[in-house]
């Protein structure tokens, strides 16, 4: 049946079946194909969809009030959800802006640094250094705090250059990750990094834990984000973490700085903090940092849907679910397992040339030579091929180029935290049937290496 002509428009022309209804962790197109959500959609779902319990907190909202602006009301929801919040993160991180996403979360990060700065008399610090590659959203802002070419290219005119150091990717270096000082290696980088920028001109160094969907769940090597803080600490460098991604749960810890007690100064979430059932970000900041700026005249910021009690509602009912179920064990638990089945599928697919990953945060990448990691040709776009191939078996992956958007190919498999292990069953069946069929393909193409 044709379908009429859009009228949206997102990245290409390319269209896509319509949702009709989402369960758990599978998703049913209107023509009754299922789907299996296997990465949360963007690492967004965590607690499965329509989870009855958050539908039901909404509904109870929604009769009470969908919106009060924060400079007119406060709201019992908002109130509640930045209190149970900061229980959530690290000492001392006890003041929390709610936005509507992510990059709203970076950009208000990134905002209250500079303003944190300039309160206490260090107008010259306004630098934030990031690591190359990394995603930290698509506004001017984040996007310039931000290395994946594809999407910072078209804009490199009109945003500010920040300084980047290397992401620390030792597979691809041949270093190994267990060593302490291959992670010393990569974090005096940022050190050295600091040192050629000025420090006195330098505001934060910001840093996704557990690497998100440009490096495809790369996780730092040992010793690395402990000697991270303690350089930033040494320059008065705020240390930002960015856990859209990683935060409420992926990685097997409520947040994955908890796996190096980590205490940052600013720590950003959204997407499985509300799971998708709305649009909501938070940044938490160290009180210290809001105190100073509020004595200071205020935080010169703000976005019209800030602290939305419909979306605070709903973000409340989502974390009481994390923990009524708790969904951070289980990602603990199953994502070690996830692995697992990814390695086999490394044992029977040469074309996989690495697989990593924390909790269920987990990705294998394309190589066309394991020794060489030489990447397949980026003509080949291997990595979206491969998303429709599993697309068209029933299971959703994500996938992005690795190196800085140019090549390289990594898909991303990040089910909800709900998954079972007969989901893993399934997912991993739909993998190696996937596997054996874009291997097929492109064959030819590789004139028979793989
Ligand atoms: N930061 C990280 C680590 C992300 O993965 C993303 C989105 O993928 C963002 C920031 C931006 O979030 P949003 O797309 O909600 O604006």
């Amino acid at each position: 049946m044709t379908r009429p002509p859009s009228h949206l428009f997102y990245q290409g022309r390319d269209r896509k079946p319509v949702l009709d209804q989402a369960r758990g962790v599978y998703m049913w197109d209107v023509d009754g194909r299922r789907y299996l959500d296997g990465s949360s959609g963007a690492m967004v779902c965590n607690i499965g969809h329509s989870n009855e319990n958050v539908l039901e907190a909404m509904r109870r909202q929604m009769e009470r009030s969908t919106f009060g602006y924060r400079l007119h009301f406060e709201t019992e929801a908002s109130e509640k959800l930045a209190a149970k919040t900061a229980t959530l993160c690290p000492e001392g991180l006890n003041r929390v802006f709610f936005v509507s996403g992510g990059s709203e979360a970076v950009e208000s990060a990134m905002k209250l640094a500079r303003q944190y700065a300039l309160a206490q008399g260090e107008g010259s610090r306004w630098k934030i250094i990031s690591r190359a590659p990394s995603y930290h959203g698509c506004t001017l802002g984040a996007l310039a705090i931000t290395s994946y070419a594809p999407l910072t290219e078209p804009f490199a005119p009109m945003m500010q250059a920040m300084p980047k150091v290397p992401a620390p990717r030792a597979y691809l270096d041949g270093l190994d990750p267990e060593d302490e000082a291959t992670g010393h290696h990569y974090a005096d980088m940022l050190e050295a990094q600091i040192l050629a920028e000025g420090p006195d001109s330098v505001l934060a160094f910001i840093v996704e834990p557990v690497g998100g969907a440009s490096t495809g769940a790369l996780v730092p090597p040992r010793g690395y984000m402990e000697r991270v803080q303690e350089i930033c600490r040494r320059y008065g460098v705020l240390l930002i973490l960015d856990e859209v991604m990683t935060g409420a749960g992926r990685t097997g810890k409520f947040l994955a700085s908890e796996h190096w007690d980590l205490e940052p100064d600013i720590l950003v979430l959204s997407k499985g903090f509300a799971a998708g059932y709305v649009p909501l970000g938070a940044m938490v900041a160290h009180g210290r940092l809001v105190e100073a700026v509020l004595d200071a005249g205020g935080f010169a910021h703000g976005f019209t849907y800030a602290g939305n009690p419909l979306a605070c509602a709903a973000g409340l009912a989502v974390i009481d679910e994390i923990e009524r179920q708790d969904l951070v064990g289980n990602a603990a638990r199953i994502g070690p397992l996830l692995q697992e089945r990814l390695h086999g599928l490394l044992q029977r697919h040469a074309i996989i040339g690495d697989v990593r990953g924390m909790g269920l945060l987990t990705a294998f990448e394309f190589m066309a030579d394991r020794e060489t990691k030489a990447p397949l040709p980026a003509r080949l776009n291997a990595h979206q091929r491969f998303v429709e191939i599993a697309y068209d078996k029933g299971l959703i992956v994500y996938s992005r180029r690795t190196r800085d958007g140019v090549e390289g190919d990594h898909v991303i498999v990040a089910p909800p935290l709900i998954v079972t292990e007969r989901h893993l069953d399934e997912i991993t069946d739909m993998l190696d049937a996937s596997l054996t069929e874009f291997i097929a393909e492109i064959r030819p193409a590789l004139n028979g290496a793989v």
